[in-house]
Formats: structure tokens, C-alpha cells, sequence
């Protein structure tokens, strides 16, 4: 079998890999981009088309991130000759007294932000039931279309000749003294950076060669639940003991206009090739009584449900650094989806031979 040369070769098509191959294809490099199963599959963590899109961090430095690919989502939009990410604003709420500090951050870094009384927000949204804490609301939040995301992504890389195979698991990667060489069961490539963007598969694939820290797989689930009246349903977080969210469901709802939900941080432990795809019934029955309590505009019973990966760090910080020839470029925890064209260009620069833009996101960072 002969091996072909390219500049990079990137493993996974998620949000991460697709932004990545055409931010380095943008940048005249050579490309191939790998994924094992086909365009938009299910089975890691970029599928459907919802996910929200907020500045609102209760840490500065996810807000300046936010405000950098903001600019880069509205250059691929205008690339692609379609809205990526509605702007519909987004509310935060709950009793964890989080949408207070998150108010000071972004108004402090000059990003625009409303602290309501409840009463206000009540009437500004009558589907939901607001405690006696302030509500926050920011205008730049929205809806990302990660399906139509990646598909543009693609496009322009293949516009600007990268390669993409679908159906190719990478079976092996290992370092040579070029570069690296990626193995797939017909095929194998060299290159002197290899990206890997592989989601919950990062570990089994790389593990033995990168010094990583820990990985957290987790198999979550998302709720589809129809209004009982139009709203308006921006995209929401409720801060309580568990963090839960919503958000128009976009295509991905069986009725128009269904709302997605979900809960931050309560999976089941997994890996990519082992979960399961069931939806865990005590989580259907804890954002039903959500539901019930807080979204009084909404019907209890969900309409539909899906099953989706989280790949997380102990901190929740994304890993985007390099070594040897391999890029590490694991942005999930379950919120990396809203910077997926930042993350493209640094893992792109990290190829290139551009140092880690953030220490945080450094593997020593991470082994401390
Ligand atoms: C339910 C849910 C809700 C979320 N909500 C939000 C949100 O509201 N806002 C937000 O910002 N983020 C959100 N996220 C997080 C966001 O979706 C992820 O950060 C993002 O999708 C991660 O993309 P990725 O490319 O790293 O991983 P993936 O999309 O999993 O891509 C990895 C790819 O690598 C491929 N692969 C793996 N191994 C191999 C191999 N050996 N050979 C070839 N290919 C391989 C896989 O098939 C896969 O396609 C959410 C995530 C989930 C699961």
C-alpha cells in the first residue's frame, strides 16, 4: 500500500475537524480529512441543528473567545450565502446567582446585557416562571446550525482542495521521524502535522503516544417538548444544583417549533463505541418535572429524544495544543459547538507550528 504526503491530515469531521480542514486549506496547505462514518452522522457529538450560541460565561476569557469567533461565524455565513447563527438573543436564570456575576463580566468587557427584575422577565417571557432572582438577557446570544455549519465548512475546504474521505475509520497514528503517518484499512497518508479531532475516540486513538489527562465520555440526552403558545423561546440556561438548558430545536424537533432540553454534566459514562443510544428514563422524568415547574408555556411530555457524546476535561476546559506531530484538539465539555471556526483556526496554527494561543487549553496546563 503506498502512502500519500500532504501537509495536514485531520482525523474526525465533527465541527472541530470540518473547521479545521478549511481554515488550513484557506491558509494553501494540503489537506485530508478523515472521518470514519459519513456526512452528519449521529454518533459523536456535532449532529442536528441546534446548539446555542451565547457570550454569557461567568469567566472572562470564554467571553473575549466568544466575541473573537463571533466575527469568524459571521465571515463563514457570508462565505456560504447562509445564516449559520440566528440571533435571538438569550436568557439566564435560576437560583445559583449566576446571571448577576455574568451580568458584571460582559458588561465590564463592553458586551451588551439587560438584569431584569422577575416580574419584567415574566412578561417578556411568558412560557417560562422566573424565582424571585434577577433574570439576565443578552442580545448576541442565538442558534447555531451545526449541520449546515459543517456542510459549509467542507465545502470551502474541498473549494480549496483538501481531500475528504467518509466511510475510513483511522484504524492507527503514529509518529515517524517526518512527521506522522495516519492508517486507514485501504490507505495511509504522511504528513508533518496530523490533527486530531476525534471527539470521544481521542483517547483510544492517541492515548498511547500524547501524554493526555483525563477524558470524561459521557452519553447525555436532549428532550423535544412543543409549546403550548409561540413564545418567544430564546435559547435559555437555568443555574440550579444541575445546570439545564433550552433552545428552538430548529429541524431536528419532530413539530415545528419544538423546544429542545437538556441537562449539563448528568450522563452516563461511556465511550464512543460503547454507549448505548437509550435515553435514560430518570433523566426524562427529571426535565419533565423542570418542565413542569419552570416552563409552564411548554407541554410536559416530550415529542421526541436524542442521544449525544460530551468528551470532557476536569475543568471543562478544551485541549488545543500540540505535540510532536500531533495536534490534541478536544473542544467539547459540552459547550465547544459555539466556537467550532475559532477552534479551526488554532488548531490550524498549531499545524502550521504556531504556538498554544492559551495556556489553559495547553496539555500542561490540564496535567498541572
Ligand atoms: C447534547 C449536546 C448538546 C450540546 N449543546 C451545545 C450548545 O448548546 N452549545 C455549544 O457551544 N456546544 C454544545 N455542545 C457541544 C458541541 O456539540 C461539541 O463541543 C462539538 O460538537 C464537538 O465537536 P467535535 O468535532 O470535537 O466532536 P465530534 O462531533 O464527535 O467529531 C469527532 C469525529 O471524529 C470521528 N472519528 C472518531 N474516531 C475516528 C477515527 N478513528 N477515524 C476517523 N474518524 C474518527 C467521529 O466519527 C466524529 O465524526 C453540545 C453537545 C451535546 C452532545
Amino acid at each position: 500500500m503506498s502512502t500519500e504526503r500532504a501537509d495536514a491530515i485531520i482525523v474526525g469531521a465533527g465541527l472541530a475537524g470540518s473547521a479545521a480542514a478549511r481554515a488550513l486549506a484557506r491558509r494553501g496547505r494540503s489537506v485530508v480529512l478523515v472521518e470514519a462514518s459519513g456526512p452528519g452522522h449521529r454518533r459523536g457529538s456535532s449532529h442536528g441543528s441546534a446548539r446555542i450560541f451565547r457570550r454569557a460565561y461567568p469567566d472572562p476569557l470564554y467571553v473575549r473567545l466568544t466575541g473573537q469567533v463571533q466575527v469568524l461565524w459571521r465571515e463563514l455565513a457570508a462565505e456560504a450565502g447562509e445564516e449559520l447563527v440566528t440571533t435571538t438573543g438569550a436568557v439566564d436564570f435560576g437560583p445559583a446567582r449566576l446571571p448577576e456575576k455574568m451580568y458584571q463580566i460582559l458588561t465590564a468587557l463592553g458586551v451588551p446585557a439587560e438584569l431584569l427584575p422577575p416580574g419584567a422577565a415574566a412578561e417578556r417571557w411568558p412560557g417560562m416562571s422566573f424565582g424571585p432572582e434577577p433574570v439576565m438577557f443578552h442580545p448576541d446570544g442565538g442558534v447555531i446550525d451545526p449541520e449546515r455549519a459543517m456542510a459549509a465548512m467542507r465545502r470551502a475546504a474541498g473549494a480549496h482542495g483538501a481531500r475528504l474521505f467518509f466511510g475510513a475509520p483511522v484504524l492507527r497514528v503514529e509518529a515517524d521521524h517526518e512527521g506522522a503517518i495516519v492508517h486507514t484499512a485501504d490507505r495511509s497518508w504522511r504528513a508533518p502535522a496530523v490533527i486530531v479531532a476525534a471527539g470521544a475516540w481521542l483517547a483510544p486513538l492517541l492515548g498511547g503516544q500524547v501524554p493526555l489527562p483525563p477524558l470524561v465520555v459521557t452519553q447525555v440526552q436532549a428532550f423535544h417538548h412543543v409549546p403550548r403558545e409561540p413564545g418567544p423561546w430564546p435559547p435559555f440556561i437555568y443555574y440550579d444544583e444541575v445546570v439545564r438548558y433550552g433552545l428552538p430545536a430548529g429541524r431536528d424537533g419532530e413539530v415545528p417549533g419544538a423546544i429542545k432540553l437538556g441537562e449539563h454534566g448528568l450522563g452516563t459514562v461511556t465511550t464512543g463505541d460503547g454507549r448505548d443510544g437509550i435515553v435514560n428514563p430518570a433523566a426524562r422524568a427529571r426535565v419533565g418535572a423542570f418542565v413542569r415547574e419552570h416552563l409552564g408555556g411548554l407541554e410536559p411530555d416530550p415529542v421526541g429524544e436524542v442521544t449525544c457524546l460530551y468528551t470532557s476535561t476536569a475543568n471543562e476546559d478544551f485541549i488545543l495544543d500540540r505535540h510532536g506531530p500531533f495536534v490534541i484538539c478536544s473542544p467539547c465539555s459540552g459547550h465547544g459547538a459555539k466556537f467550532a471556526p475559532l477552534v479551526g483556526e488554532i488548531a490550524a496554527g498549531l499545524a502550521c507550528g504556531d504556538p498554544a494561543p492559551e495556556r489553559r487549553f495547553t496539555l500542561a496546563a490540564h496535567l498541572g
